[in-house]
Protein backbone atom coordinates (compact mmCIF):
# COMPACT_ATOMS: atom_id res chain seq x y z
CA UNK A 1 0.00 0.00 0.00
CA UNK A 2 1.49 3.18 -0.87
CA UNK A 3 0.83 6.35 0.80
CA UNK A 4 3.21 8.97 -0.58
CA UNK A 5 0.84 11.95 -2.48
CA UNK A 6 3.19 14.04 -4.43
CA UNK A 7 0.64 17.01 -3.28
CA UNK A 8 2.03 17.43 0.19
CA UNK A 9 5.39 18.78 -1.74
CA UNK A 10 4.75 20.12 -4.69
CA UNK A 11 6.58 23.11 -5.53
CA UNK A 12 9.25 22.66 -2.67
CA UNK A 13 13.04 23.48 -3.21
CA UNK A 14 13.29 19.31 -4.04
CA UNK A 15 10.66 20.10 -6.74
CA UNK A 16 12.82 23.45 -7.95
CA UNK A 17 15.83 21.22 -8.23
CA UNK A 18 14.78 18.38 -9.82
CA UNK A 19 12.27 20.36 -12.09
CA UNK A 20 14.99 22.49 -13.25
CA UNK A 21 17.36 19.89 -14.13
CA UNK A 22 14.62 18.32 -15.98
CA UNK A 23 13.89 21.09 -18.05
CA UNK A 24 17.41 22.09 -19.30
CA UNK A 25 17.95 18.27 -20.24
CA UNK A 26 14.73 18.80 -22.26
CA UNK A 27 15.95 22.21 -23.82
CA UNK A 28 18.81 20.63 -24.64
CA UNK A 29 17.41 17.75 -26.54
CA UNK A 30 14.82 20.01 -28.08
CA UNK A 31 17.82 21.64 -30.14
CA UNK A 32 17.41 18.58 -32.47
CA UNK A 33 14.36 17.50 -34.91
CA UNK A 34 14.62 14.17 -34.42
CA UNK A 35 12.24 12.65 -31.76
CA UNK A 36 12.94 12.49 -27.91
CA UNK A 37 11.00 9.77 -25.93
CA UNK A 38 10.35 11.29 -21.93
CA UNK A 39 10.08 8.25 -19.84
CA UNK A 40 8.37 9.20 -16.09
CA UNK A 41 8.97 5.67 -13.72
CA UNK A 42 7.28 7.55 -10.71
CA UNK A 43 5.19 10.47 -12.45
CA UNK A 44 2.85 11.33 -9.79
CA UNK A 45 -0.21 13.42 -10.55
CA UNK A 46 1.13 15.69 -12.54
CA UNK A 47 -0.54 18.75 -11.98
CA UNK A 48 -1.00 20.11 -8.22
CA UNK A 49 -3.59 22.41 -6.75
CA UNK A 50 -1.14 24.89 -4.27
CA UNK A 51 -4.41 26.61 -2.69
CA UNK A 52 -5.91 23.52 -1.46
CA UNK A 53 -5.62 21.41 2.20
CA UNK A 54 -3.00 19.26 0.52
CA UNK A 55 -0.52 21.74 -0.37
CA UNK A 56 -0.88 23.76 2.86
CA UNK A 57 -1.00 21.35 5.25
CA UNK A 58 2.83 22.25 5.41
CA UNK A 59 3.30 24.94 2.58
CA UNK A 60 6.50 23.85 1.57
CA UNK A 61 6.31 25.38 -2.31
CA UNK A 62 6.20 28.55 -0.20
CA UNK A 63 10.06 28.11 0.47
CA UNK A 64 10.71 26.53 -2.70
CA UNK A 65 9.19 28.46 -6.02
CA UNK A 66 7.17 30.49 -3.83
CA UNK A 67 10.20 32.23 -3.10
CA UNK A 68 11.31 32.13 -6.97
CA UNK A 69 7.85 33.49 -7.97
CA UNK A 70 8.40 37.30 -7.50
CA UNK A 71 12.30 37.27 -7.11
CA UNK A 72 14.41 39.73 -9.35
CA UNK A 73 17.10 38.37 -11.51
CA UNK A 74 16.65 35.08 -11.84
CA UNK A 75 19.96 33.14 -14.02
CA UNK A 76 18.17 31.79 -17.31
CA UNK A 77 17.78 28.25 -16.16
CA UNK A 78 15.74 29.47 -13.32
CA UNK A 79 14.10 31.94 -15.33
CA UNK A 80 13.06 29.16 -17.68
CA UNK A 81 11.39 26.88 -14.85
CA UNK A 82 9.26 29.94 -13.42
CA UNK A 83 8.20 30.79 -17.06
CA UNK A 84 7.21 27.59 -17.09
CA UNK A 85 5.61 27.49 -13.91
CA UNK A 86 3.72 30.39 -15.19
CA UNK A 87 2.58 29.46 -18.33
CA UNK A 88 0.76 26.66 -16.38
CA UNK A 89 -0.71 29.13 -14.02
CA UNK A 90 -1.88 30.81 -16.88
CA UNK A 91 -3.10 28.83 -19.05
CA UNK A 92 -5.04 26.74 -16.28
CA UNK A 93 -6.90 29.81 -15.61
CA UNK A 94 -8.08 30.17 -18.94
CA UNK A 95 -5.00 31.03 -21.14
CA UNK A 96 -5.31 35.02 -20.93
CA UNK A 97 -2.55 36.92 -21.78
CA UNK A 98 -1.26 36.92 -18.11
CA UNK A 99 -3.67 36.13 -15.80
CA UNK A 100 -3.25 38.18 -12.29
CA UNK A 101 -0.16 36.74 -11.85
CA UNK A 102 -0.65 34.65 -8.68
CA UNK A 103 1.09 31.43 -7.91
CA UNK A 104 -2.06 28.98 -7.39
CA UNK A 105 -0.60 25.64 -9.39
CA UNK A 106 2.43 23.75 -9.92
CA UNK A 107 3.26 21.56 -12.73
CA UNK A 108 4.70 18.09 -11.84
CA UNK A 109 7.05 16.34 -14.15
CA UNK A 110 4.82 14.88 -16.63
CA UNK A 111 2.90 18.30 -17.38
CA UNK A 112 6.72 20.09 -17.59
CA UNK A 113 7.50 17.55 -20.47
CA UNK A 114 4.45 17.94 -22.04
CA UNK A 115 4.44 21.91 -21.82
CA UNK A 116 7.71 21.73 -23.84
CA UNK A 117 8.06 18.69 -26.16
CA UNK A 118 6.60 18.74 -29.53
CA UNK A 119 4.41 16.72 -31.56
CA UNK A 120 6.56 14.07 -33.16
CA UNK A 121 7.67 13.42 -29.16
CA UNK A 122 6.31 11.05 -26.74
CA UNK A 123 5.87 11.01 -22.79
CA UNK A 124 5.57 7.73 -21.24
CA UNK A 125 4.81 7.81 -17.51
CA UNK A 126 3.93 4.97 -15.01
CA UNK A 127 2.36 5.60 -11.53
CA UNK A 128 1.60 2.67 -9.19
CA UNK A 129 -0.44 4.88 -6.76
CA UNK A 130 -4.27 4.14 -7.60
CA UNK A 131 -5.65 7.27 -6.79
CA UNK A 132 -2.50 9.37 -8.73
CA UNK A 133 -2.58 7.61 -12.09
CA UNK A 134 -6.49 8.25 -12.52
CA UNK A 135 -5.51 11.60 -12.00
CA UNK A 136 -2.49 11.53 -13.59
CA UNK A 137 -4.57 9.74 -17.00
CA UNK A 138 -7.18 12.13 -16.86
CA UNK A 139 -4.40 15.49 -16.64
CA UNK A 140 -2.50 13.80 -19.75
CA UNK A 141 -5.52 12.97 -21.68
CA UNK A 142 -5.64 16.34 -23.89
CA UNK A 143 -2.41 15.43 -25.43
CA UNK A 144 -3.74 12.64 -26.85
CA UNK A 145 -1.35 9.86 -28.19
CA UNK A 146 1.66 11.46 -27.07
CA UNK A 147 1.56 11.26 -23.68
CA UNK A 148 0.21 7.74 -22.21
CA UNK A 149 0.05 7.23 -18.33
CA UNK A 150 0.39 2.90 -17.35
CA UNK A 151 -0.46 1.92 -14.10
CA UNK A 152 2.52 -0.57 -12.21
CA UNK A 153 5.66 -0.54 -11.11
CA UNK A 154 7.77 1.96 -13.01
CA UNK A 155 11.05 0.10 -11.92
CA UNK A 156 9.78 -2.85 -13.03
CA UNK A 157 8.39 -1.62 -16.70
CA UNK A 158 11.21 0.51 -17.70
CA UNK A 159 12.81 -1.73 -19.17
CA UNK A 160 10.07 -2.67 -21.72
CA UNK A 161 10.59 1.04 -23.35
CA UNK A 162 14.26 1.20 -23.69
CA UNK A 163 15.61 1.99 -26.02
CA UNK A 164 12.90 4.38 -27.64
CA UNK A 165 12.69 3.47 -31.27
CA UNK A 166 13.97 7.19 -32.00
CA UNK A 167 16.86 6.39 -29.91
CA UNK A 168 16.58 9.60 -28.17
CA UNK A 169 15.33 9.91 -24.75
CA UNK A 170 15.51 11.42 -21.36
CA UNK A 171 14.49 9.05 -18.40
CA UNK A 172 13.67 10.62 -15.08
CA UNK A 173 13.40 7.90 -11.86
CA UNK A 174 11.86 10.23 -8.88
CA UNK A 175 10.86 7.55 -6.39
CA UNK A 176 9.32 8.88 -3.52
CA UNK A 177 11.62 6.18 -1.15
CA UNK A 178 8.89 5.30 1.13
CA UNK A 179 10.15 2.11 1.03
CA UNK A 180 13.82 1.83 1.89
CA UNK A 181 14.24 -1.16 -0.94
CA UNK A 182 13.47 1.81 -3.42
CA UNK A 183 17.59 2.71 -3.21
CA UNK A 184 18.04 -0.90 -4.20
CA UNK A 185 15.24 -0.73 -6.85
CA UNK A 186 16.86 2.57 -8.43
CA UNK A 187 20.03 0.66 -8.74
CA UNK A 188 18.43 -2.49 -10.34
CA UNK A 189 16.87 -0.61 -12.83
CA UNK A 190 19.67 1.72 -13.67
CA UNK A 191 21.44 -0.98 -14.40
CA UNK A 192 18.59 -2.84 -16.37
CA UNK A 193 18.80 0.63 -18.16
CA UNK A 194 22.09 1.38 -19.11
CA UNK A 195 22.26 -2.14 -20.83
CA UNK A 196 19.13 -1.90 -23.06
CA UNK A 197 19.75 1.89 -23.47
CA UNK A 198 23.44 3.20 -23.09
CA UNK A 199 23.55 6.41 -24.50
CA UNK A 200 20.43 7.81 -23.33
CA UNK A 201 20.13 10.35 -20.33
CA UNK A 202 18.65 10.09 -16.74
CA UNK A 203 17.50 11.71 -13.54
CA UNK A 204 17.61 10.69 -10.68
CA UNK A 205 16.26 12.21 -7.41
CA UNK A 206 17.84 11.28 -3.96
CA UNK A 207 16.88 12.93 -0.72
CA UNK A 208 19.51 13.86 1.27
CA UNK A 209 18.57 12.92 4.69
CA UNK A 210 20.53 10.87 7.18
CA UNK A 211 19.75 7.39 5.73
CA UNK A 212 22.68 4.67 4.87
CA UNK A 213 21.10 3.62 1.42
CA UNK A 214 20.67 7.46 0.74
CA UNK A 215 24.41 8.52 1.50
CA UNK A 216 25.42 5.56 -0.87
CA UNK A 217 23.34 6.15 -3.92
CA UNK A 218 25.52 8.96 -5.41
CA UNK A 219 28.30 6.28 -5.13
CA UNK A 220 26.66 3.29 -6.62
CA UNK A 221 25.20 5.33 -9.65
CA UNK A 222 28.40 6.57 -10.31
CA UNK A 223 29.10 2.03 -10.69
CA UNK A 224 26.10 2.26 -12.72
CA UNK A 225 25.82 5.43 -14.75
CA UNK A 226 29.08 4.46 -17.18
CA UNK A 227 31.76 7.20 -17.46
CA UNK A 228 29.69 10.28 -18.00
CA UNK A 229 27.38 11.45 -15.13
CA UNK A 230 26.96 14.91 -13.11
CA UNK A 231 25.51 15.21 -9.66
CA UNK A 232 24.39 18.44 -7.84
CA UNK A 233 22.83 18.98 -4.58
CA UNK A 234 21.08 21.86 -3.05
CA UNK A 235 21.05 21.80 0.56
CA UNK A 236 18.81 24.13 2.07
CA UNK A 237 19.31 23.86 6.07
CA UNK A 238 21.40 22.01 8.48
CA UNK A 239 20.99 18.28 9.59
CA UNK A 240 17.92 17.64 12.02
CA UNK A 241 19.46 16.62 15.25
CA UNK A 242 16.61 14.16 15.70
CA UNK A 243 18.40 12.55 12.60
CA UNK A 244 14.77 13.14 10.60
CA UNK A 245 14.03 14.67 8.10
CA UNK A 246 14.97 16.41 4.79
CA UNK A 247 17.54 18.73 4.36
CA UNK A 248 17.82 19.11 0.68
CA UNK A 249 17.93 16.75 -2.29
CA UNK A 250 20.24 15.58 -5.42
CA UNK A 251 20.02 14.54 -9.04
CA UNK A 252 22.29 12.27 -10.68
CA UNK A 253 22.21 12.80 -14.48
CA UNK A 254 23.49 9.76 -16.31
CA UNK A 255 25.01 11.15 -19.80
CA UNK A 256 24.21 15.37 -19.19
CA UNK A 257 23.47 17.44 -21.64
CA UNK A 258 27.20 19.21 -21.83
CA UNK A 259 25.63 22.13 -21.64
CA UNK A 260 24.29 21.47 -17.83
CA UNK A 261 27.50 21.33 -16.09
CA UNK A 262 27.93 25.57 -17.12
CA UNK A 263 24.26 25.81 -16.53
CA UNK A 264 23.42 24.54 -13.11
CA UNK A 265 27.22 26.51 -11.84
CA UNK A 266 25.21 29.79 -12.99
CA UNK A 267 22.11 29.23 -11.64
CA UNK A 268 23.07 27.30 -8.37
CA UNK A 269 24.84 30.06 -6.30
CA UNK A 270 21.98 32.31 -6.98
CA UNK A 271 19.14 28.80 -6.33
CA UNK A 272 20.99 28.33 -2.30
CA UNK A 273 20.58 32.27 -1.50
CA UNK A 274 17.76 31.75 -2.50
CA UNK A 275 16.09 28.68 -1.04
CA UNK A 276 18.30 28.51 1.86
CA UNK A 277 16.51 28.12 5.48
CA UNK A 278 19.28 28.17 7.07
CA UNK A 279 23.32 29.69 7.31
CA UNK A 280 24.57 25.95 6.63
CA UNK A 281 22.85 25.98 3.04
CA UNK A 282 25.51 24.59 0.36
CA UNK A 283 25.41 23.31 -3.18
CA UNK A 284 27.53 20.70 -4.87
CA UNK A 285 28.33 20.00 -8.21
CA UNK A 286 30.19 17.01 -9.43
CA UNK A 287 31.44 15.64 -12.51
CA UNK A 288 33.68 12.48 -13.16
CA UNK A 289 37.01 15.02 -14.19
CA UNK A 290 36.28 16.98 -11.24
CA UNK A 291 35.75 15.09 -8.58
CA UNK A 292 37.76 15.55 -5.47
CA UNK A 293 38.23 19.02 -4.06
CA UNK A 294 39.11 21.95 -6.80
CA UNK A 295 38.36 21.81 -10.73
CA UNK A 296 35.69 19.03 -10.85
CA UNK A 297 33.81 19.37 -7.07
CA UNK A 298 32.12 22.83 -7.43
CA UNK A 299 30.80 23.78 -2.95
CA UNK A 300 29.29 27.02 -2.13
CA UNK A 301 27.49 27.97 1.22
CA UNK A 302 24.72 30.32 1.00
CA UNK A 303 25.05 34.12 2.40
CA UNK A 304 23.21 34.21 5.88
CA UNK A 305 19.22 33.37 6.13
CA UNK A 306 18.31 37.23 6.73
CA UNK A 307 19.39 37.63 2.81
CA UNK A 308 17.07 35.33 1.51
CA UNK A 309 13.81 36.63 -0.15
CA UNK A 310 10.38 36.52 1.50
CA UNK A 311 8.08 33.75 0.10
CA UNK A 312 5.23 34.87 -2.14
CA UNK A 313 2.98 32.35 -1.57
CA UNK A 314 -0.71 32.20 -2.97
CA UNK A 315 -3.84 33.57 -1.32
CA UNK A 316 -5.98 32.30 1.01
CA UNK A 317 -6.27 30.86 4.33
CA UNK A 318 -4.34 28.28 5.71
CA UNK A 319 -4.39 25.70 8.44
CA UNK A 320 -2.29 25.67 11.20
CA UNK A 321 1.46 24.08 10.42
CA UNK A 322 1.81 20.11 11.20
CA UNK A 323 4.10 19.62 13.97
CA UNK A 324 4.24 16.00 12.69
CA UNK A 325 7.53 14.07 12.67
CA UNK A 326 8.46 13.77 9.09
CA UNK A 327 9.30 10.60 7.38
CA UNK A 328 13.17 9.13 7.61
CA UNK A 329 12.69 10.04 3.92
CA UNK A 330 11.92 14.01 4.51
CA UNK A 331 8.89 13.10 2.10
CA UNK A 332 6.23 12.98 4.40
CA UNK A 333 2.81 11.00 3.05
N1 LIG B 1 8.01 12.82 -10.66
C1 LIG B 1 6.92 13.57 -10.04
C2 LIG B 1 7.15 15.04 -10.24
O1 LIG B 1 8.31 15.48 -10.22
O2 LIG B 1 6.19 15.77 -10.41
C3 LIG B 1 6.76 13.25 -8.59
C4 LIG B 1 6.71 11.80 -8.27
S1 LIG B 1 6.54 11.41 -6.59
C5 LIG B 1 8.02 11.92 -5.88
C6 LIG B 1 6.72 9.67 -6.61
C7 LIG B 1 5.52 8.94 -7.16
O3 LIG B 1 5.90 7.58 -7.40
C8 LIG B 1 4.32 8.88 -6.25
O4 LIG B 1 3.20 9.39 -6.92
C9 LIG B 1 4.14 7.40 -5.93
O5 LIG B 1 2.78 7.01 -5.86
C10 LIG B 1 4.79 6.75 -7.11
N2 LIG B 1 5.35 5.41 -6.92
C11 LIG B 1 5.86 4.86 -5.80
N3 LIG B 1 6.40 3.66 -6.09
C12 LIG B 1 6.24 3.47 -7.42
C13 LIG B 1 6.63 2.45 -8.33
N4 LIG B 1 7.31 1.37 -7.91
N5 LIG B 1 6.32 2.59 -9.62
C14 LIG B 1 5.64 3.67 -10.07
N6 LIG B 1 5.25 4.67 -9.25
C15 LIG B 1 5.56 4.57 -7.95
Amino acid sequence: MLSYRHGFHAGNHADVLKHLVQLRSLRHLLQKDKAIWYIDTHAGAARYALTDSTALKNAEFESGIGRLWSARDLPEAVADLVGEVRRFNREAEGGGPGGDGRLRRYPGSPQIAAQVLRSQDRIRCFEKHSTEIRILTANLAEFGHRAQAEAGDGFERLASLLPPPSRRGLVMIDPSYEDKRDYGHVREAMRGAMTRFPTGSYLVWYPLVRRREAMLLPGAMRVHGGADWLNVTLTVKAEPESGYGLFGSGVFVVNPPWTLAGELREAMPWLVRTLAQDDNASWMLETPTATAGTANRFTARARPLTAAPRPSPAPGPRPPRSRGRPSATGRQT
